[in-house]
């Protein structure tokens, strides 16, 4: 197995609060993991500072065997989707997913092509964001980061601000390409449905760490500390 991401020591200290406390872990190539927690507890940070977007205080992020701690994002070949769409308005579809294609080089229309058909917009590619629905908007999103051709894919609660039925419909849009593409991939989410769904594992993120990051099933038999027992409740019965 091939190390995809490995987390070392990572410690981020805004002036007196620490946000994530000597933090480390690992992720294979190809997997996926969902990470809960609670609201303030550091996930956004944690995918901002592996996406680049952030530096951390200390540790070392080692992507693909590659130590990137000091490395721009530009430089990570990581694609980041987040809660808002935050789609080109003055661009159409299929051009906001062009120019995440363009970002990487190389030939962008077969790419677009297979992307429009992929998350099921082929129809609606002339058409500009906002004349499509959330979940379509979040479908393009998607579409243009995985245009980048990115090794690793983070999702910061990208179905927040959608209604429960787009939620699912997503659900099954996102698993299927990143399954396809065989990314590796973190998910956050509130949602504990959701995180089973979207992960292979879940990693329960707490006081700047991990608190156990393991299948719903092994969390559920044998919970690490009474904090889990105490965050999941009845959820992963
Ligand atoms: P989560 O995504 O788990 O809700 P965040 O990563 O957004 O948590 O935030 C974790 C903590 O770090 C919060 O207390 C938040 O106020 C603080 N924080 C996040 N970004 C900044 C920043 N740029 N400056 C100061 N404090 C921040
Ligand atoms: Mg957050």
């Amino acid at each position: 197995m091939t190390i995809a991401i490995e987390v070392n020591q990572l410690t981020k200290k805004f002036r007196t609060e620490t946000v994530l406390n000597q933090l480390s872990f690992k992720m294979n190539e190809g997997e996926k993991l969902s990470i809960v927690g609670p609201s303030g507890s550091g996930k956004s940070t944690l995918l901002r500072i592996l996406a680049g977007l952030e530096n951390p205080s200390h540790g070392s992020i080692i992507l693909g065997g590659k130590n990137v701690t000091t490395i721009g994002a530009r430089k990570r070949n990581i694609g980041l989707v987040f809660q808002q769409p935050l789609l080109f308005p003055h661009m159409t579809v299929e051009e906001n997913i062009a120019y995440g294609a363009k970002v990487m080089g190389g030939h962008s229309k077969e790419k677009t092509t297979n992307l429009l058909e992929a998350i099921n917009l082929t129809k609606a590619k002339s058409q500009f964001p906002n004349e499509l629905s959330g979940g379509q908007q979040q479908r393009v999103a998607l579409a243009r980061a995985l245009a980048t051709e990115p090794d690793i894919l983070l999702l910061d609660e990208p179905f927040s601000s959608l209604d429960p039925n787009l939620r699912q419909e997503l659900r099954y849009w996102v698993r299927k390409l990143l399954t396809n593409h065989s990314i590796t991939s973190i998910f956050v989410t509130h949602d504990h449905e959701e995180a089973m769904l979207m992960g292979d594992k879940i990693g329960l993120f707490h006081e700047g760490k991990f608190q156990q990051i393991a299948s719903a099933y092994d969390i559920h038999n044998s919970p690490a500390n009474p904090f889990v027992v105490k965050f999941f409740g009845n959820h992963l019965l």
